[in-house]
């Protein structure tokens, strides 16, 4: 359920000193993100942004005539909605929960007024906004450079990282539209981390069983989410 706390789980929130934290808490609203929910398409406003607790949220470039492709995760050790943090008030990308779970949100307007006057808040955020850049970038180095296995092991240690659980309900073909292969690939790829004992799946719940051994088999790309 989402909570409402004295200490956010959300790492961004988290590392505010109690005072900020208090004057942004009372403009947080607790909320449940489900599977699917567009949050923002590209070209919508951005009304809100969101600190997510245990939801993860992709961010997908799109192209005419095909699905959504992956350039970026956010879980709760980020924000969704930064892009207002640095003037702009449109989304470029489509905004999905790829994950359901829990999160603190808030209305835009208010996070800028925070953003302007908060010190901790102004610099956690323009790190996250930084470490959002530089995951696009190495995502769009990884499609192009790394295996299909590769790149599996590392967006489920990715997710791991951003969810803080070892389970997810997902399936092949949702997960070959976010690496942009198809479903055939990411089979014969999850076939192969579950012959080796790294992860389980059945229908649709996937489950990472040896997290070194997924780091063992993940590019180099992959780094963990402080
Ligand atoms: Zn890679």
């Amino acid at each position: 359920m989402p909570s409402l706390h004295a200490y956010p789980y959300n790492r961004l929130l988290a590392a505010l000193p109690p005072a900020e934290y208090q004057r942004v808490r009372a403009q947080l609203e607790p909320r449940s993100l489900a599977f699917g929910t567009l949050l923002y398409d590209a070209g919508q406003e951005i009304r809100q942004v969101y600190f997510p607790q245990s939801a993860l949220v992709s961010l997908l470039a799109l192209v005419p005539g095909h699905p959504g492709l992956e350039i970026a995760m956010v879980g709760r050790e980020g924000m969704v909605g930064s892009a207002v943090a640095l003037g702009e008030s449109v989304s470029t990308v489509r905004t999905v929960v790829q994950c359901s779970g829990s999160c603190l949100c808030m209305d835009a307007d208010c996070f800028r007024a925070y953003f302007d006057e908060a010190l901790t808040l102004h610099r956690q955020v323009l790190q996250c906004a930084q470490c959002l850049t530089l995951q696009m970038a190495e995502t769009a180095a990884c499609n192009h450079f790394h295996t299909i296995v590769q790149r599996l092991a590392r967006w489920l240690l990715m997710a791991q990282d951003r969810v803080g659980a070892d389970q997810f309900h997902l399936t092949q073909e949702f997960l070959g539209n976010m690496l942009g292969v198809r479903r055939a690939g990411v089979t014969t790829a999850a076939h192969q981390l579950k012959a080796q004992g790294l992860i389980d799946y059945s229908r649709g719940d996937i489950e990472i069983l040896d997290t070194d051994g997924l780091m063992a088999q993940a590019c180099s790309c992959y780094r963990k989410a402080l």
